[in-house]
């Protein structure tokens, strides 16, 4: 408050000379001198005031040590649209209040939206495990697709690169490279069951088992095996739906022995070499 009355006297003592001249061109001095202190006040106010988030009762210490947070996940979207100029006015009009950090079109061609170090409005309301705001955790991309055409060899190989250089600068576990739908089961259903996920995994970036696979013992829980890899099993159908999208698309709706010795395959992987 004392900074707030000390830069407003200041700025009222050293703009008066400045606006006595505007006055003297006739340009309604008073309304733009005014107008323009105050805005100098809050300028000076909001560099004055030492800013921090936390509890307010608590003493302020300031350490130098610290940088920004950093992303441990990557998600994966299709943007449902048919062009990309129709995906860019949604992800950059301040309306539709969604984003991505990246947007790939069908050419290769890659397109930033937002800067890594912020967090991008993408996967809204998410959980992977025990994280429950994937936006604060992780790096969105949208891939130009329709949600239902497959997505071209040049894209997916621009994605590759994408996905090469952000592994390299926030060294994410392959793990951690998921679609819209593992976090969001049930509510979203991207990137579609043409995504690649197979070949993303053979360079790295997921999850994958080749059969033939192992079979589970009987005691095998499926439920806590999705659990285990990270989905939000609150609803396990719709868990199981999100699984199956991601590893097993062209199977039926439930889970089958070939899903169950996919899933304990990965439970091991994940121990294994999940955070590689
Ligand atoms: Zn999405």
């Amino acid at each position: 408050m004392v900074y707030c009355f000390f830069a407003f006297a200041l700025s009222r003592f050293s703009g008066k000379r400045f606006l006595d001249t505007v006055q003297n061109f006739r340009v309604h001095g008073r309304r733009i001198r005014n107008g323009m202190l105050f805005t100098l006040c809050l300028a000076l106010c909001a560099c004055a005031t030492p800013q921090r988030v936390g509890s307010d009762w608590t003493q302020w210490r300031p350490s130098p040590n610290y940088g920004p947070r950093k992303a441990n996940y990557v998600i994966l979207h299709h943007t449902s649209s048919d062009t990309l100029e129709r995906a860019l006015v949604t992800l950059n009009s301040s309306h539709t209040k969604v984003s991505s950090h990246y947007l790939v079109d069908r050419d290769g061609r890659v397109f930033q939206l937002v800067d890594e170090n912020q967090r991008a409005w993408h996967a809204g309301e998410s959980y992977w495990g025990g994280h429950s705001d994937m936006n604060s955790a992780s790096i969105g991309i949208e891939l130009v697709n329709n949600g239902s055409e497959p997505f071209a060899p040049t894209q997916i190989k621009a994605l590759l690169a994408l996905l090469s250089d952000i592994r390299g600068r926030h060294k994410i576990p392959r793990a951690n490279f998921l679609g819209h739908a593992d976090v969001a089961p049930g509510r979203k259903t991207d990137p579609s069951a043409l995504f690649p996920w197979q070949q993303l995994a053979m360079s790295g970036f997921g999850l994958w088992c080749d059969p033939p696979h192992e079979a589970p013992p009987e005691s095998f829980d499926a439920v806590l095996g999705l659990a285990a890899l990270g989905y939000d099993v609150r609803d396990p159908f719709r868990a199981i739906s999100a699984f199956k999208l991601h590893f097993s698309p062209n199977s039926g709706r439930d889970i089958d022995e070939t899903d169950r010795a996919m899933l304990y395959c990965l439970t091991g992987k994940i121990m294994t070499v999940g955070r590689e």
